[in-house]
Order: structure tokens, then C-alpha cells, then sequence
């Protein structure tokens, strides 16, 4: 039996401006703890969702020794500069990959989070340092990094965590909520789904997906692996089959009625459509 607890905290759905428009998904972070020390995976990015994971991490009792950052995407670690003034002792790593992305797009993340969340969301320039091989150390026991390639943008890594059988996924994996397909394409999707794959392949029981229905379990793997895997390839099959992406988007809710934040399946349906016409241009 596993020594460790796992806490994952869950923000809303964001009304996005009406000048953007749609919303954005429930995004996760995770908090794992032994008998002394925390580690946190992906940091939050709404100031009111970074304080209640300060919280949990003060209620824990333990010591934050690491903030791991499972890709570059804002939503995941733009908590990290405040964290990092909260819990000073705590380093923050991320795989070498992920750590060039950061100081790639870091600045054009600022501008376009300033619009869409105007200052409900924290302005961040910390960076994490690359970590030294793949595995993090948790009150003695070894996490395992894994870079997984392709997910909704690459590079992506997770986290897995033997003892509990828990992949930490960051958005290889989404749960209950429509997959962001609009930072890739039809050359990457079939990578994506090698990557949901790879996490299969663990035998996980627990999957934390990057974004998730805040009512959904960690511990359904058909609501995780099963519907992501699905999901990528009915959207390659209905953009094939569809006439336009208003048709892409009415035959999708079709096959996944119930799943959370249609406007980022309207994004990728408008983004695939317009590639496509471009391609046949
Ligand atoms: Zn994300």
C-alpha cells in the first residue's frame, strides 16, 4: 500500500471576454504527499485557484519541495512566480523540452492571458529549471517523468507515481471535457492518441487529466484513456465526413453529448476546417 496522499484541485469553467468569446475548461493541479514532504504538479493560473492550492499545501503540514511542470501552457504553470514567493524553498523543475518551450512563449502567453482573463489570472515570468534525469523524490520514493511527445500541443510529459498506480497526465488525457484539437492537426492527432497509449500501457488505476469535469473521477479509466483515445479519433473521422465545421461540430455532440465546454470544440472545428480548405486550396 501506497504511503502517499494525492489531492487534486479542480478550477471552474471561465467565461472567457466577450471580445474572445467561449470558455475556458477546468483545469487541474495535483498535490501529492508522504509523511513530510509535498511535491505539486502544474501550478493553476486564476489567482483565487492558486491561493486555495497555497492552502491545501499549508493544510497538508508538509514541506513543498518541488513544483513539476508537465507542459508550457499557461493554464499549467502561470502560479508558479507566486508559489514560488509563498514557498521560497520549493524549486520548481520541468523536463529540459517543456523548460525551452517556457522561455520560448512565455511572453506572448503574458499579452494574450492579460486579454482573455483580464487580471483574474496571475501574471508570470518564473521559469522552472530543467530537471536533472526523470525521476523526482517524494519523502524517499521515486516519481517517474515521462516525456510523452504529442498531446494538445508537444512537448508534453506526465507524471507517474507507482505506489498509487497514478499518472499524473497534464492534457495528454482529458476528462469529461471536450480535448483542445486546435494547437495541432491531422499530422499530430494519430501522435496524440500513441501518446494516451503510453499512459494505457502503464496499467494506471488513477489518471489525472489536465482538464477535467470538476464532478468527474480520476479513477474511471473509460471517462479518461478510453474517452480521449475515442474522442481523437471520431473528430479525424467527422472532419473527413463533415461538409463544414458547423456540421463537424453538430456530429460530434452527437457522439459526446454530455461533455463539458462546447466552445473549444467549436475552436477546433472552425481551426481543423480552415486547414483543410487551406490544404485543398
Ligand atoms: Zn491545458
Amino acid at each position: 500500500m501506497s504511503t502517499l496522499t494525492l489531492d487534486v484541485h479542480t478550477s471552474p469553467l471561465v467565461a472567457l471576454p466577450e471580445s474572445v468569446g467561449g470558455w475556458f475548461s477546468p483545469t487541474t493541479s495535483a498535490l501529492l504527499y508522504g509523511a513530510t514532504e509535498a511535491v505539486l504538479v502544474d501550478t493553476q493560473y486564476l489567482a483565487d485557484d492558486v491561493a486555495e492550492v497555497a492552502r491545501r499545501i499549508e493544510a497538508s503540514g508538509r514541506t513543498l519541495t518541488t513544483i513539476f511542470i508537465t507542459h508550457a501552457h499557461a493554464d499549467h504553470y502561470f502560479g508558479l512566480e507566486r508559489l514560488l514567493q509563498l514557498f521560497p524553498t520549493a524549486r520548481a523543475v520541468a523536463l529540459p523540452s517543456v523548460v525551452a518551450e517556457i522561455q520560448a512563449t512565455n511572453e506572448g502567453q503574458r499579452k494574450q492571458w492579460r486579454a482573455w482573463f483580464e487580471g483574474k489570472a496571475l501574471d508570470n515570468t518564473a521559469v522552472p529549471e530543467p530537471l536533472e534525469g526523470d525521476t523526482i523524490l517524494l519523502d524517499g520514493e521515486e516519481l517517474k517523468v515521462i516525456e510523452v511527445g504529442q498531446a494538445d500541443v508537444a512537448p508534453a510529459t506526465l507524471v507517474w507515481v507507482p505506489s498509487l498506480r497514478a499518472v499524473i497526465a497534464g492534457d495528454a488525457i482529458y476528462n469529461g471535457v471536450n480535448p483542445f484539437l486546435a494547437a495541432s492537426g491531422p499530422a499530430e492527432w494519430p501522435k496524440w492518441i500513441e501518446s494516451v497509449d503510453k499512459i494505457a500501457a502503464l496499467e494506471p488505476q488513477i489518471v489525472v487529466a489536465g482538464h477535467k469535469n470538476p464532478e468527474a473521477a480520476d479513477d474511471d479509466l473509460a471517462a479518461t484513456v478510453t474517452f480521449t483515445r475515442e474522442y481523437i479519433g471520431a473528430f479525424i473521422e467527422e472532419l473527413d465526413a463533415s461538409s463544414d465545421s458547423r456540421d463537424l461540430v453538430a456530429r460530434m455532440r452527437a457522439r459526446f453529448p454530455h461533455t463539458l465546454n462546447p466552445s473549444a470544440l467549436v475552436l477546433s472545428s472552425v481551426t481543423a476546417w480552415k486547414r483543410k480548405k487551406t490544404d485543398h486550396a
